[in-house]
């Protein structure tokens, strides 16, 4: 009797050893991957993230009116290998620690990551272009920002510029 009046105090006074939900929030390992999120300001549209997905849950569409892309990533689809957020060049994808993912059947090709990024345009011509994130802007550092916000068309042009302009001076510091 005594051993187990003893083991009903030390239970009594530690406490219940299971996680109180629904009544509060459940312990989250650290690194759990949960549902993936998306954030425009950051995507490029490379599209590395549709072309790892083994599972098939991310689509890129072309806007009808052609200023950029719809991203879906279909949380029903995806298995949560965290394959999309470990090849995104910008970290526009990151897997968050979100398990609560319960819904409704009628609700699978609603229940999405869903969010519309906008082409660039070029500094020079106003052409569209991929998207310039700062975040890519800021990581170029002192390494040709210019060129980087330039469409193909506009980079060539000013390269050719530069290489003949640098040409000229070299030719003229000779004679
Ligand atoms: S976590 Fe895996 S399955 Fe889910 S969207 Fe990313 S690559 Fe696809
Ligand atoms: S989310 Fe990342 S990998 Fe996917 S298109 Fe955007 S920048 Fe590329």
């Amino acid at each position: 009797m005594l051993p187990f009046l003893k083991i009903m105090v030390r239970n009594l006074l530690q406490g219940p050893s299971t996680d109180p939900f629904p009544f509060a929030p459940a312990k989250t390992p650290a690194r759990f991957r949960g549902a993936a999120v998306h954030d425009s300001e950051k995507c490029i549209l490379c599209g590395i993230c549709r072309h790892v997905c083994a599972a098939g849950a991310i689509q890129l569409r072309a806007a009808e009116d052609g200023s950029g892309m719809q991203f879906m990533l279909w949380h029903n689809s995806c298995v949560y290998c965290g394959m999309c957020a470990h090849y995104c060049p910008t970290g526009a994808l990151t897997m968050s620690d979100n398990w609560h993912l319960s819904h409704l059947g009628e609700d699978k090709y609603t229940f999405s990551e869903d969010s519309f990024v906008p082409f660039g345009e070029c500094a020079q011509c106003g052409a569209r272009i991929q998207p310039r994130p700062n975040v890519i802007v800021e990581k170029l550092g002192g390494r040709a920002p210019d060129q980087f916000l330039l469409c193909p068309k506009c980079k060539r042009e000013s390269l050719v510029k530069h290489a003949s302009d640098t040409n000229l001076s070299q030719f003229r510091e000779k004679q």
